[in-house]
């Protein structure tokens, strides 16, 4: 089954988000809804700092965290501030394909080569420095991080609306990921980083850490 649902009128819209700001944002940004007026947001999106993704939204519609992978592990006290007092009762997730924090080890020499000689920093304290973040900035793969993402904050948050999205790079759309085709919730270890928790699976010389309980 495709996990990704197009949603190019306002009847593909899930039901459960018919009527919210989920359904305003994609009707913004996909099919050119009438922008609205709003003197507070509605809405918080979360999504990935990549340069290649515009939303297009009225003023004052929504707050927007920007974080590589769209990872918001460690932006939690700005959702906090968003829900408790900007007021905002659903949050979009919005990953995306290509995503540059998908096999992070991949660019591992790109990264430190370019902090040498484009920061200034020594060869040495790159590596360190790559070594130290990159597992906590990993996201795997694009869809099951997402989804991942929605279901954290669906406990952590229980009166929030919170909806996994997917922002095609190729046709710049908004698509629904299905939530029923959740796999299980892993988090990928490369063998060269070293983890911090034993891993639970270990699967052709990767280690998994479940991170979730899938619900
Ligand atoms: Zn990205």
């Amino acid at each position: 089954m495709d996990r990704l649902v197009q949603i190019s009128s306002a009847e593909e819209i899930l039901p459960r988000y018919r009527n919210s700001p989920i359904a305003d944002l994609i009707g913004y940004h996909n099919f050119n809804k009438p922008f609205g007026v709003y003197n507070t947001a509605s809405l918080l999106i979360g999504m990935c700092m990549d340069n290649r993704k515009q939303m297009r939204i009225p003023e004052n519609f929504a707050f927007i965290i920007r974080a590589g992978g769209a990872n918001l592990r460690y932006s939690e006290f700005k959702v906090s501030y968003a829900i408790a007092v900007g007021g905002i009762k659903a949050i979009a997730l919005i990953g995306h394909n290509n995503c540059g924090m998908v096999n992070l080890v991949e660019r591992k020499d790109n990264f430190i080569s370019g902090l040498v000689e484009g920061a200034g920093w020594e060869r040495d304290a790159a590596e360190e420095h790559f070594m130290q973040y990159a597992p906590q900035f990993e996201i795997g793969n694009e869809v099951d991080f997402t989804l991942s993402e929605a279901i954290r904050m669906r406990k952590r948050y229980p009166k929030i609306m919170v909806a996994p999205l997917l922002y095609k790079i190729e046709d710049g759309m908004l698509y629904h990921i299905r939530d029923s085709t959740l796999q299980p919730l892993i988090q990928k270890t490369p063998p060269e980083f070293q983890v911090t928790r034993e891993p639970e699976i270990s699967v052709r010389g990767y280690n998994y850490i479940v991170a979730f309980d899938i619900i």
